[in-house]
């Protein structure tokens, strides 16, 4: 039997509570499809690592990282870091980086008892994930950002033909399994060269997707058109920051940002991470909605399948979304959306539905 080794970076803020609530939910889900235990590889990232190796980003989490089949991450805190760190490129920007993760999928999908602002949103952003207005990303060296003067700052945004091709392919070819309808979202009107270049490329690469049918709006517009009929959406395609802010907003259109899941992935590596950041606001407290990790962790179990043509893990990863909404459905849920249960009391009830499933 095929045995699968995936990290666990436990991050801040309520990574500590909804990492291990994930871990405990796959395993379930792992055995109630008849495969072998997942090994689990647990990771130094975020404050804990600054405290006991000095950088957010141990040398030995990375190259720990490039033998696994993949890895959770859990949010990170980085506003909160010492000054000397807080100027770096943050956790999640260097595993991207370093692993060239260039497809960051982050689906918004709304439970029926789910507290959805738009009922029936069922979409998806493919947001490309390595350059765009994230100057950061951009750059070999540097941030990408700089200050001729104290009171001038610049910042770098970059767009590139082979970056948008691929992240373009990647949603066609999602939305060929979907629906089979994409949306490109740009600022083609004002950032003329490099947004216009997103689209036009997008537009390229649907001419070998015939079958799928494709739009275009500004993101001002786009972001209206989310708030009042997110429910009409498949597939959405954007760069980098755009789909940063639109992702944040569609998960809680589609509920909460609590059940935003995202895998960010390559050709050759996945890494689940759920869409929200780290909610200092209220961690440490077992009020965590966990399910965007956990919806994470299943879209990663998807990737793996897909990579392996293992179709015990596609099956795992159904048992871990039906136990999610086994477990809305029957009324539990967090305060975010609108329950009274707390992290651990809606994980239970998630792995009791796999068992009894
Ligand atoms: P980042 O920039 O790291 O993405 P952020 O500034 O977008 O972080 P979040 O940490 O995502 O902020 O939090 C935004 C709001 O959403 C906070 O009020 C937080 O409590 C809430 N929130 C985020 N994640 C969850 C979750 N899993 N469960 C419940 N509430 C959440």
């Amino acid at each position: 039997m095929t045995s699968y080794t995936l990290g666990v970076l436990h991050g801040d803020g309520i990574g500590p509570e909804i990492v291990p609530a994930s871990v405990t939910i796959l395993d379930a889900a792992v055995d109630a499809a008849g495969l072998a235990p997942i090994a689990w590889v647990e990771l130094p990232l975020g404050a804990s690592a600054i405290a006991a190796h000095g950088t957010a980003v141990p040398e030995e989490t990375l190259s720990a990282l490039a033998g696994l089949d993949g890895w959770l991450l859990g949010p990170h805190d980085s506003a909160a870091y010492p000054e000397a760190h807080k100027s770096k490129l943050n956790p999640s920007g260097t595993i991207r980086k370093h692993f060239d993760l260039y497809a960051n999928i982050r689906p918004a999908k709304s439970f029926e008892r789910g507290n959805a602002i738009v009922a029936g949103t069922d979409l998806v952003i493919v947001r490309e994930n390595t350059q765009g207005f994230y100057a950061d990303r951009s750059t070999y060296a540097g941030t990408g950002e700089f200050m001729p003067s104290p009171d001038v700052a610049i910042a770098m945004g970059i767009i590139t033909r082979p970056a948008v091709e691929r992240i373009a392919r990647s949603a066609f070819e999602l939305a060929m399994r979907r629906d089979k309808r994409v949306t490109i979202v740009h600022k083609a009107n004002v950032l003329k060269m490099t947004t216009g270049m997103f689209r036009d490329v997008c537009r390229e690469v649907a001419t070998d997707f015939p079958e799928v049918a494709v739009n275009d709006f500004h993101i001002d517009a786009m972001t209206v058109h989310l708030v009042r009929r997110a429910n009409e959406f498949d597939v959405i395609v954007t760069e980098n920051m755009f789909g940063d802010i639109l992702s944040d907003l569609a998960g809680e259109i589609a509920g909460s940002l609590g059940i935003a899941p995202s895998i960010n992935s390559s050709d050759t590596h996945a890494m689940a991470q759920a869409a929200h950041g780290s909610a200092p606001d209220i961690a440490g407290r077992d009020l965590a909605n966990p399910i965007a990790m956990i919806l994470s962790s299943a879209m990663l179990l998807d990737w793996l399948a897909a990579k392996h043509d293992d179709t015990k893990l596609s099956d795992a990863a159904r048992r871990v979304e039906a136990g999610v909404e086994a477990a809305v459905s029957s009324g539990i849920s967090t305060r975010d959306l609108g329950g009274t249960a707390s992290t651990s009391e809606f994980t239970a009830a998630v792995v009791a539905a796999i068992r009894g499933a």
